[in-house]
């Protein structure tokens, strides 16, 4: 997706790692680095009456340690070398969404900050927009599932003239998690150092950010749920029209692999780490049970499919692309 060389890759992941807070000294990134042709990067099909579009934001690094955190690295080694995730990196993909449900545009997640050192291969929100056809302009809503870098970023260049128009929903727990005078007591620390740049997205906004608790509507046929542990004000989405029903997960359930075959393994990333590994495995059985199709964050693009139980885990099954025309 992105023409770079092997030394360059080696040195924005390393840019990347420190800027978000992490100290790498050394990268052994087992990448494949051959140059490929940028793709459109989004990807559209039909819930019911509404239309879904996918977004690519790009892909970003995180430090392999920071994943499987309550798990020994006799069990984990075999485990990420067999799933070819990397011993020091992990790659992971944004996948902002928008739902258009004929009355409104509403854009799910925003990506991460463009220019920023961790967004080198990321950012690209406003392109991907640009190839599907949407204006910024058009978006009624933005709805954060948290405010994350990597959900919170595309607004934080210009939080009012990127989209002039729009409302920015996000529950109440979150929003008062990072608005707080005292955010430093209530986030992990390499979470308090994004919250400044969060609050001037508020403060930006103004009488246009609207908290909600979590499981209030958004929209008719989008419904949020409450699922705290990734961050205490997490909230997921459900959308339905007609028989169709998509389940947006935001980072509940961060990975394809891991995430779906050990959802007790946890992840540094959430707040409690112990609630996002229940809530989780309680997303998944809702999931599979119910038939879902899903949509998530940080899944190979597109990252929609459906999980089925496998085991004592879960495994993911990515939808065919559907191309018309
Ligand atoms: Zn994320």
């Amino acid at each position: 997706m992105f023409s770079t060389d092997r030394r360059a890759f080696l040195k924005a992941a390393a840019l990347g790692a420190v800027a978000s807070g992490f100290q790498i000294p050394e990268l052994a990134l087992a990448a494949d680095s051959r140059p490929v042709k940028p793709s459109p990067g989004y990807y559209s099909f039909a819930i019911g009456e509404f239309q879904i579009t996918m977004l690519c934001d790009g892909i970003f690094f995180l430090p392999t340690d920071s994943f499987a955190t309550n798990i020994q690295p006799e069990e984990k080694k075999p485990y990420f070398d067999a799933h070819y995730l990397a011993p020091d990196i992990v790659r992971l993909q944004a996948n902002p969404l928008v739902i258009d449900t004929g009355q409104k545009r509403i854009l799910v997640d925003t990506g991460l900050t463009p220019g920023t050192e961790w967004a080198a291969h990321a950012g690209r929100l406003t392109k991907s927009l640009a190839a599907a056809g949407i204006e910024p302009g058009s978006v009624d809503t933005v709805v954060l599932t948290h405010c994350h870098p990597d959900h919170i970023g595309g607004l934080v260049t210009d939080p009012t003239g990127q989209f002039p128009k729009t409302d920015l929903v996000l529950s109440e727990t979150e929003l008062d998690l990072w608005n707080s005078p005292d955010f430093a007591s209530k986030l992990p620390d390499w979470a308090a150092q994004s919250a400044p740049a969060a609050q001037k997205v508020f403060a930006a906004l103004g009488g246009r950010v609207h908290p909600i608790k979590g499981g209030a509507d958004i929209a008719t046929g989008v419904t949020t749920i409450d699922t705290p542990g990734h961050t205490q004000g997490h909230m997921s989405l459900l959308v339905g029209s007609g028989s169709d029903q998509l389940l947006i997960t935001g980072d509940a359930i961060a990975n394809i692999h891991f995430s779906f075959d050990h959802p007790q393994w946890q992840i540094k990333w959430d707040h409690d780490q112990e609630k996002g590994a229940k809530t989780r495995g309680a997303l998944l059985d809702r999931a599979a049970n119910d038939r879902l199709l899903v949509a998530g964050y940080h899944y190979p693009f597109p990252g929609v499919g459906h999980v089925v139980k496998e085991g004592m885990g879960y495994r993911w099954l990515p939808a065919d692309w559907v191309l018309d025309g």
